[in-house]
């Protein structure tokens, strides 16, 4: 790993708000004033490649960054646009869900849903 991806993964390591490119850049500047945006990118492209991380993707928004290793989904709230890791329910897997053809195993999982979740009292 390079000094550049060592920074930028422990950025995402530090504050799991799953940012986007940007946000990793503004951070890892702080730390490294000359990196490049194209650098970071590099860097975000290669921690994917390596599955440190996962790109989240909404709809026609920038990709966000996520490195929770463990199976889950992104719940965006509506309301503030925070993105939440939700996890499956105990002994549940997404397999259970779906009507997937016999035999077939899931390599991958990128699910993304959306809702409000009730405010703070
Ligand atoms: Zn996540």
């Amino acid at each position: 790993m390079t000094k550049q991806r060592r920074v930028v993964y422990s950025i995402l390591l530090e504050n799991r708000d799953h940012p986007t490119a940007n946000d990793v850049f503004r951070r890892v500047q702080r730390e490294m004033s000359t990196i490049s945006l194209a650098t970071v990118y590099n860097c975000l492209d290669a921690l994917s490649k390596h599955g440190l991380i996962n790109q989240v993707n909404f709809d026609r928004e920038p990709s966000r960054f996520c490195v929770n290793p463990a199976p889950h989904v992104h719940f965006r709230d509506t309301r503030t646009g925070v993105i939440h890791d939700i996890a499956f329910k105990e002994g549940c897997q997404i397999t259970d869900l779906l009507d997937l053809p016999d035999g077939a195993e899931v390599s991958e999982l990128e699910l993304t849903i959306s809702g409000d979740l009730p405010a703070n009292p």
